[in-house]
Protein backbone atom coordinates (compact mmCIF):
# COMPACT_ATOMS: atom_id res chain seq x y z
CA UNK A 1 0.00 0.00 0.00
CA UNK A 2 1.69 3.38 -1.03
CA UNK A 3 1.45 6.20 1.40
CA UNK A 4 -0.69 8.02 -0.36
CA UNK A 5 -3.61 5.06 -0.15
CA UNK A 6 -2.95 4.34 3.49
CA UNK A 7 -3.52 8.59 3.89
CA UNK A 8 -6.73 8.28 2.28
CA UNK A 9 -7.99 5.55 4.10
CA UNK A 10 -6.85 7.13 7.09
CA UNK A 11 -9.03 10.17 6.30
CA UNK A 12 -11.98 8.09 5.55
CA UNK A 13 -11.26 6.69 9.28
CA UNK A 14 -11.33 9.61 10.84
CA UNK A 15 -14.47 11.05 9.12
CA UNK A 16 -16.73 7.58 10.10
CA UNK A 17 -14.56 8.41 13.43
CA UNK A 18 -16.66 11.20 13.87
CA UNK A 19 -20.06 10.23 13.10
CA UNK A 20 -20.56 7.11 15.04
CA UNK A 21 -24.25 5.90 14.89
CA UNK A 22 -25.72 2.73 17.23
CA UNK A 23 -26.91 -0.59 15.99
CA UNK A 24 -29.70 -0.28 13.63
CA UNK A 25 -29.35 3.76 13.19
CA UNK A 26 -26.35 3.53 10.81
CA UNK A 27 -27.89 5.54 8.28
CA UNK A 28 -25.13 8.55 7.97
CA UNK A 29 -22.50 5.68 8.03
CA UNK A 30 -24.32 3.73 5.61
CA UNK A 31 -24.48 7.22 3.31
CA UNK A 32 -20.97 7.83 3.01
CA UNK A 33 -19.79 4.15 2.42
CA UNK A 34 -22.27 3.78 -0.26
CA UNK A 35 -20.54 7.34 -2.06
CA UNK A 36 -17.08 5.97 -1.11
CA UNK A 37 -17.85 2.60 -2.81
CA UNK A 38 -19.82 4.45 -5.86
CA UNK A 39 -16.16 5.72 -6.60
CA UNK A 40 -15.00 2.61 -6.89
CA UNK A 41 -17.33 1.23 -9.60
CA UNK A 42 -18.94 -2.02 -8.47
CA UNK A 43 -20.40 -4.33 -10.63
CA UNK A 44 -23.65 -4.17 -8.60
CA UNK A 45 -24.30 -2.18 -5.25
CA UNK A 46 -26.77 -3.13 -2.96
CA UNK A 47 -28.36 -0.78 0.22
CA UNK A 48 -30.56 -0.84 2.93
CA UNK A 49 -29.60 -4.56 3.28
CA UNK A 50 -31.14 -6.22 6.51
CA UNK A 51 -31.43 -2.42 7.85
CA UNK A 52 -28.64 0.53 6.75
CA UNK A 53 -26.33 -2.77 5.57
CA UNK A 54 -24.59 -2.05 2.18
CA UNK A 55 -22.80 -4.75 -0.29
CA UNK A 56 -20.47 -3.90 -3.08
CA UNK A 57 -20.61 -6.99 -5.73
CA UNK A 58 -17.54 -7.25 -7.96
CA UNK A 59 -17.40 -9.99 -10.32
CA UNK A 60 -14.92 -11.68 -11.93
CA UNK A 61 -14.13 -12.85 -15.41
CA UNK A 62 -14.98 -16.49 -15.25
CA UNK A 63 -17.65 -18.33 -13.41
CA UNK A 64 -16.71 -19.25 -10.32
CA UNK A 65 -16.91 -19.02 -5.99
CA UNK A 66 -18.25 -16.22 -4.13
CA UNK A 67 -15.78 -14.92 -1.48
CA UNK A 68 -17.97 -12.51 1.56
CA UNK A 69 -15.72 -10.28 2.71
CA UNK A 70 -17.20 -8.78 6.06
CA UNK A 71 -17.25 -5.42 8.47
CA UNK A 72 -19.34 -3.67 10.73
CA UNK A 73 -21.32 -0.63 10.73
CA UNK A 74 -22.60 0.26 14.13
CA UNK A 75 -20.63 2.38 17.10
CA UNK A 76 -21.46 1.98 20.82
CA UNK A 77 -23.64 4.31 22.79
CA UNK A 78 -20.93 5.33 24.92
CA UNK A 79 -19.51 9.05 25.21
CA UNK A 80 -15.66 8.99 23.47
CA UNK A 81 -13.05 10.29 26.26
CA UNK A 82 -10.63 11.41 23.75
CA UNK A 83 -8.80 14.97 22.65
CA UNK A 84 -8.36 13.58 18.55
CA UNK A 85 -9.29 16.43 16.51
CA UNK A 86 -11.48 13.37 15.03
CA UNK A 87 -13.26 12.45 18.46
CA UNK A 88 -16.93 11.47 17.89
CA UNK A 89 -19.50 14.43 17.16
CA UNK A 90 -22.10 12.54 18.37
CA UNK A 91 -23.34 12.54 21.89
CA UNK A 92 -23.13 9.81 23.99
CA UNK A 93 -21.64 7.68 21.11
CA UNK A 94 -18.88 6.22 20.12
CA UNK A 95 -16.67 4.00 17.34
CA UNK A 96 -14.84 2.25 20.33
CA UNK A 97 -15.05 -1.37 19.49
CA UNK A 98 -12.47 0.07 16.05
CA UNK A 99 -15.73 -0.72 13.48
CA UNK A 100 -14.35 2.15 11.70
CA UNK A 101 -10.80 0.79 11.12
CA UNK A 102 -13.00 -2.02 9.70
CA UNK A 103 -15.00 -0.46 7.54
CA UNK A 104 -11.99 1.24 5.78
CA UNK A 105 -9.89 -2.43 5.43
CA UNK A 106 -13.20 -3.41 3.54
CA UNK A 107 -13.24 -0.20 1.20
CA UNK A 108 -10.24 -0.33 0.61
CA UNK A 109 -10.69 -3.51 -0.94
CA UNK A 110 -13.12 -1.98 -3.26
CA UNK A 111 -10.79 0.55 -4.64
CA UNK A 112 -8.38 -2.66 -5.53
CA UNK A 113 -11.21 -4.80 -7.01
CA UNK A 114 -12.08 -1.65 -9.31
CA UNK A 115 -8.61 -1.49 -10.65
CA UNK A 116 -8.53 -5.58 -10.85
CA UNK A 117 -11.44 -7.46 -10.91
CA UNK A 118 -10.47 -11.57 -9.37
CA UNK A 119 -10.00 -13.44 -12.62
CA UNK A 120 -13.24 -15.51 -11.50
CA UNK A 121 -15.60 -15.94 -8.90
CA UNK A 122 -16.87 -12.85 -7.68
CA UNK A 123 -16.45 -10.67 -4.45
CA UNK A 124 -18.95 -9.05 -2.26
CA UNK A 125 -17.73 -6.24 0.25
CA UNK A 126 -20.72 -6.67 2.90
CA UNK A 127 -20.88 -3.49 5.39
CA UNK A 128 -23.05 -5.07 8.25
CA UNK A 129 -25.31 -3.38 10.42
CA UNK A 130 -25.99 -4.04 13.94
CA UNK A 131 -23.65 -6.33 15.16
CA UNK A 132 -23.29 -5.11 18.65
CA UNK A 133 -26.93 -6.07 19.17
CA UNK A 134 -26.10 -9.57 17.50
CA UNK A 135 -29.30 -8.46 15.31
CA UNK A 136 -27.45 -7.19 12.16
CA UNK A 137 -25.82 -10.49 10.43
CA UNK A 138 -29.50 -12.50 10.84
CA UNK A 139 -31.15 -9.20 9.43
CA UNK A 140 -28.91 -9.38 6.56
CA UNK A 141 -29.20 -13.16 5.81
CA UNK A 142 -32.90 -13.18 5.99
CA UNK A 143 -32.99 -10.32 3.49
CA UNK A 144 -34.84 -11.69 0.10
CA UNK A 145 -31.61 -10.29 -1.81
CA UNK A 146 -29.36 -12.29 0.00
CA UNK A 147 -30.10 -15.77 -1.64
CA UNK A 148 -28.68 -14.00 -4.48
CA UNK A 149 -25.24 -13.56 -2.62
CA UNK A 150 -25.32 -16.88 -1.57
CA UNK A 151 -21.12 -16.59 -0.78
CA UNK A 152 -19.18 -20.16 -0.87
CA UNK A 153 -16.45 -18.52 1.83
CA UNK A 154 -17.23 -15.51 4.45
CA UNK A 155 -14.55 -13.98 6.09
CA UNK A 156 -13.92 -11.32 8.97
CA UNK A 157 -11.72 -9.74 11.25
CA UNK A 158 -11.75 -8.63 14.41
CA UNK A 159 -8.80 -5.82 15.56
CA UNK A 160 -7.32 -7.13 19.05
CA UNK A 161 -5.99 -5.45 22.02
CA UNK A 162 -2.95 -6.55 23.78
CA UNK A 163 -2.03 -8.23 20.62
CA UNK A 164 1.01 -6.37 19.15
CA UNK A 165 0.02 -3.89 16.15
CA UNK A 166 -1.01 -6.20 12.86
CA UNK A 167 0.34 -8.97 14.16
CA UNK A 168 -2.60 -11.80 13.17
CA UNK A 169 -4.03 -14.54 15.19
CA UNK A 170 -6.51 -17.26 14.41
CA UNK A 171 -8.32 -19.97 16.17
CA UNK A 172 -9.46 -23.28 14.62
CA UNK A 173 -12.97 -24.26 16.14
CA UNK A 174 -14.97 -21.73 18.15
CA UNK A 175 -13.74 -18.12 18.10
CA UNK A 176 -16.13 -16.53 19.61
CA UNK A 177 -18.26 -17.24 22.76
CA UNK A 178 -22.31 -17.68 22.52
CA UNK A 179 -23.80 -14.96 24.39
CA UNK A 180 -27.22 -14.13 25.37
CA UNK A 181 -28.87 -11.60 27.33
CA UNK A 182 -31.98 -12.56 30.22
CA UNK A 183 -34.33 -10.41 31.06
CA UNK A 184 -36.14 -11.42 34.41
CA UNK A 185 -39.25 -9.71 35.31
CA UNK A 186 -41.07 -10.49 38.78
CA UNK A 187 -43.87 -9.76 39.64
CA UNK A 188 -45.43 -9.52 43.17
CA UNK A 189 -48.32 -6.99 44.49
CA UNK A 190 -47.66 -3.38 46.04
CA UNK A 191 -48.71 -2.27 49.50
CA UNK A 192 -48.62 0.16 52.42
CA UNK A 193 -45.03 0.57 53.59
CA UNK A 194 -46.80 0.12 57.15
CA UNK A 195 -48.25 -2.87 55.83
CA UNK A 196 -45.73 -5.14 53.86
CA UNK A 197 -47.53 -8.68 55.15
CA UNK A 198 -50.37 -6.91 52.77
CA UNK A 199 -48.66 -7.31 49.30
CA UNK A 200 -46.07 -9.78 47.90
CA UNK A 201 -43.17 -8.13 47.44
CA UNK A 202 -40.22 -9.77 45.05
CA UNK A 203 -36.95 -8.27 47.68
CA UNK A 204 -36.51 -11.85 49.08
CA UNK A 205 -36.40 -13.90 45.90
CA UNK A 206 -34.41 -10.69 44.41
CA UNK A 207 -31.89 -10.94 46.85
CA UNK A 208 -31.85 -14.88 46.42
CA UNK A 209 -31.32 -14.32 42.85
CA UNK A 210 -28.54 -11.56 42.80
CA UNK A 211 -26.00 -14.27 44.36
CA UNK A 212 -27.31 -17.68 42.88
CA UNK A 213 -27.40 -16.40 39.34
CA UNK A 214 -23.94 -15.56 39.22
CA UNK A 215 -23.33 -18.69 40.98
CA UNK A 216 -24.20 -21.23 37.99
CA UNK A 217 -21.17 -19.90 35.96
CA UNK A 218 -18.28 -18.08 37.65
CA UNK A 219 -16.52 -18.29 33.80
CA UNK A 220 -13.84 -20.43 35.29
CA UNK A 221 -11.89 -22.46 32.20
CA UNK A 222 -12.39 -21.88 28.61
CA UNK A 223 -13.37 -25.15 27.46
CA UNK A 224 -16.11 -26.59 26.01
CA UNK A 225 -18.02 -26.72 29.48
CA UNK A 226 -17.10 -22.92 30.34
CA UNK A 227 -20.17 -21.09 31.78
CA UNK A 228 -20.42 -17.13 33.03
CA UNK A 229 -23.10 -15.21 34.53
CA UNK A 230 -23.09 -11.95 34.62
CA UNK A 231 -25.95 -9.49 36.12
CA UNK A 232 -26.08 -6.23 34.64
CA UNK A 233 -29.06 -4.45 35.73
CA UNK A 234 -31.47 -4.67 38.64
CA UNK A 235 -34.19 -2.74 40.28
CA UNK A 236 -36.75 -2.99 42.52
CA UNK A 237 -39.73 -1.24 43.25
CA UNK A 238 -40.35 2.48 42.80
CA UNK A 239 -37.80 4.74 44.34
CA UNK A 240 -40.23 5.86 47.17
CA UNK A 241 -40.54 5.55 51.50
CA UNK A 242 -44.16 4.65 50.67
CA UNK A 243 -44.54 1.53 48.94
CA UNK A 244 -43.49 -2.04 49.75
CA UNK A 245 -42.40 -2.93 46.42
CA UNK A 246 -44.51 -5.43 43.74
CA UNK A 247 -42.32 -5.45 41.05
CA UNK A 248 -38.43 -6.39 40.31
CA UNK A 249 -36.27 -6.91 37.37
CA UNK A 250 -33.00 -8.44 36.83
CA UNK A 251 -30.83 -8.13 33.49
CA UNK A 252 -27.88 -11.04 33.37
CA UNK A 253 -25.63 -12.45 30.40
CA UNK A 254 -25.48 -15.95 29.96
CA UNK A 255 -22.05 -16.85 28.25
CA UNK A 256 -20.51 -20.07 27.00
CA UNK A 257 -18.22 -21.43 24.67
CA UNK A 258 -20.71 -24.14 22.90
CA UNK A 259 -24.31 -23.28 21.72
CA UNK A 260 -25.06 -27.01 23.64
CA UNK A 261 -23.71 -25.86 27.36
CA UNK A 262 -26.01 -22.95 26.83
CA UNK A 263 -28.89 -24.49 25.81
CA UNK A 264 -27.79 -26.55 29.57
CA UNK A 265 -26.88 -23.21 31.03
CA UNK A 266 -30.64 -21.52 30.08
CA UNK A 267 -32.42 -24.26 31.38
CA UNK A 268 -30.71 -24.15 34.53
CA UNK A 269 -31.26 -20.10 34.63
CA UNK A 270 -34.61 -20.68 34.24
CA UNK A 271 -35.28 -23.30 36.58
CA UNK A 272 -33.74 -21.20 39.55
CA UNK A 273 -35.96 -18.12 38.81
CA UNK A 274 -39.23 -19.96 38.84
CA UNK A 275 -38.12 -21.77 42.22
CA UNK A 276 -37.27 -19.02 43.77
CA UNK A 277 -40.18 -17.10 41.89
CA UNK A 278 -42.67 -19.84 43.08
CA UNK A 279 -41.38 -19.77 46.78
CA UNK A 280 -42.12 -15.95 47.22
CA UNK A 281 -45.78 -16.56 44.87
CA UNK A 282 -44.38 -14.35 42.46
CA UNK A 283 -45.53 -13.90 38.92
CA UNK A 284 -42.61 -14.08 36.16
CA UNK A 285 -41.69 -13.61 32.81
CA UNK A 286 -38.68 -14.74 31.37
CA UNK A 287 -37.05 -12.49 27.47
CA UNK A 288 -33.83 -13.21 25.82
CA UNK A 289 -32.34 -10.53 23.80
CA UNK A 290 -28.90 -10.42 22.09
CA UNK A 291 -28.48 -13.24 21.03
CA UNK A 292 -25.43 -14.57 19.41
CA UNK A 293 -24.74 -18.40 18.94
CA UNK A 294 -21.09 -19.59 18.78
CA UNK A 295 -18.76 -18.44 16.32
CA UNK A 296 -17.16 -20.91 14.46
CA UNK A 297 -14.17 -20.88 11.88
CA UNK A 298 -14.75 -23.58 9.63
CA UNK A 299 -11.41 -25.89 8.68
CA UNK A 300 -11.06 -24.82 5.30
CA UNK A 301 -11.96 -21.15 5.46
CA UNK A 302 -9.42 -21.40 8.56
CA UNK A 303 -6.49 -23.05 6.84
CA UNK A 304 -7.19 -20.33 4.05
CA UNK A 305 -6.87 -17.28 5.93
CA UNK A 306 -3.49 -19.06 7.67
CA UNK A 307 -1.64 -19.50 4.21
CA UNK A 308 -3.51 -15.73 3.21
CA UNK A 309 -1.38 -14.38 6.59
CA UNK A 310 1.68 -16.09 5.73
CA UNK A 311 1.73 -14.25 2.17
CA UNK A 312 0.69 -11.10 3.65
CA UNK A 313 3.81 -11.81 5.60
CA UNK A 314 2.50 -11.71 8.80
CA UNK A 315 2.56 -15.29 9.99
CA UNK A 316 -0.90 -15.94 11.83
CA UNK A 317 -0.26 -17.32 15.22
CA UNK A 318 -2.35 -20.03 16.38
CA UNK A 319 -4.84 -19.89 19.57
CA UNK A 320 -5.97 -22.21 21.59
CA UNK A 321 -8.75 -20.36 23.02
CA UNK A 322 -11.71 -18.43 21.74
CA UNK A 323 -12.39 -14.86 22.91
CA UNK A 324 -15.05 -14.31 25.69
CA UNK A 325 -16.89 -11.90 23.86
CA UNK A 326 -19.19 -12.64 20.88
CA UNK A 327 -19.77 -11.77 17.16
CA UNK A 328 -22.63 -12.48 15.13
CA UNK A 329 -20.27 -12.83 12.21
CA UNK A 330 -21.14 -16.77 13.43
CA UNK A 331 -24.27 -16.67 11.69
CA UNK A 332 -22.79 -16.72 8.32
CA UNK A 333 -20.71 -20.01 8.94
CA UNK A 334 -24.57 -21.64 8.32
CA UNK A 335 -24.82 -20.27 5.01
CA UNK A 336 -20.67 -20.65 4.23
CA UNK A 337 -17.55 -21.70 4.91
CA UNK A 338 -16.58 -18.74 7.42
CA UNK A 339 -13.92 -17.82 9.15
CA UNK A 340 -12.60 -14.73 11.17
CA UNK A 341 -9.09 -13.63 12.41
CA UNK A 342 -7.41 -11.24 15.19
CA UNK A 343 -5.42 -8.27 13.92
CA UNK A 344 -3.40 -6.69 17.06
CA UNK A 345 -4.18 -3.34 18.08
CA UNK A 346 -1.51 -2.67 20.37
CA UNK A 347 -0.28 -4.23 23.55
CA UNK A 348 -0.93 -1.07 25.34
CA UNK A 349 -3.89 -0.37 23.33
CA UNK A 350 -7.01 0.58 25.52
CA UNK A 351 -9.79 -2.68 25.71
CA UNK A 352 -12.35 -3.07 23.00
CA UNK A 353 -15.23 -0.72 24.59
CA UNK A 354 -13.51 1.46 26.84
CA UNK A 355 -14.36 4.90 26.60
CA UNK A 356 -10.72 5.81 25.38
CA UNK A 357 -10.69 3.09 22.74
CA UNK A 358 -9.37 4.19 19.05
CA UNK A 359 -8.56 1.66 16.01
CA UNK A 360 -4.87 2.24 15.40
CA UNK A 361 -4.49 3.20 12.10
CA UNK A 362 -1.22 1.34 11.65
CA UNK A 363 -3.15 -2.06 11.64
CA UNK A 364 -4.76 -1.07 8.34
CA UNK A 365 -2.52 -2.12 5.37
CA UNK A 366 -1.61 -5.73 7.66
CA UNK A 367 -5.95 -6.18 7.55
CA UNK A 368 -6.61 -5.34 4.10
CA UNK A 369 -2.78 -7.31 2.74
CA UNK A 370 -4.93 -10.54 4.71
CA UNK A 371 -8.02 -10.20 3.04
CA UNK A 372 -6.70 -9.47 -0.52
CA UNK A 373 -4.52 -12.76 -0.36
CA UNK A 374 -7.43 -14.88 1.10
CA UNK A 375 -9.16 -13.31 -1.89
CA UNK A 376 -6.67 -14.32 -4.52
CA UNK A 377 -6.22 -17.91 -3.02
CA UNK A 378 -9.68 -18.52 -4.08
CA UNK A 379 -10.35 -16.76 -6.85
CA UNK A 380 -7.36 -15.85 -8.59
CA UNK A 381 -4.47 -18.27 -9.90
CA UNK A 382 -0.77 -18.45 -9.29
CA UNK A 383 0.54 -16.46 -12.21
CA UNK A 384 -1.95 -13.52 -11.40
CA UNK A 385 -1.11 -13.67 -7.65
CA UNK A 386 2.73 -13.14 -8.17
CA UNK A 387 1.84 -10.23 -10.80
CA UNK A 388 0.13 -8.36 -8.19
ZN1 LIG B 1 -18.02 -4.28 20.18
ZN1 LIG C 1 -16.61 -5.14 17.46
Amino acid sequence: MTPEQLAELITLRHELHKIPEVSGDEEKTARQIQSYLRQNSPDQLLTGLGGHGVAAIYNGQAEGQTVLIRCELDGLPIEEVSDHAYRSTHQGRGHLCGHDGHMVMVAALAKELAQQRPRQGRVVLLFQPAEETGKGAAAVIADPRFAEIAPDFAFSLHNLPGLEVGKIALCNGVANCASRGMRIKLTGKTSHAAAPQDGVSPATALSHLLTELPALGGGENLGPDFALVTLTHANLGEATFGIAPGEAEIWTTLRCVTDRRMEQLIAEATDLVQQCADAEGLGVQIEFDDIFEACTNHPEASAILAEAAANAGSPAEIQEQPQRWSEDFGQFGKQAKSAMFWLGSGEDQPQLHNPDYDFPDAAIPVGVAVFKEAIDVILNDDALRNSS
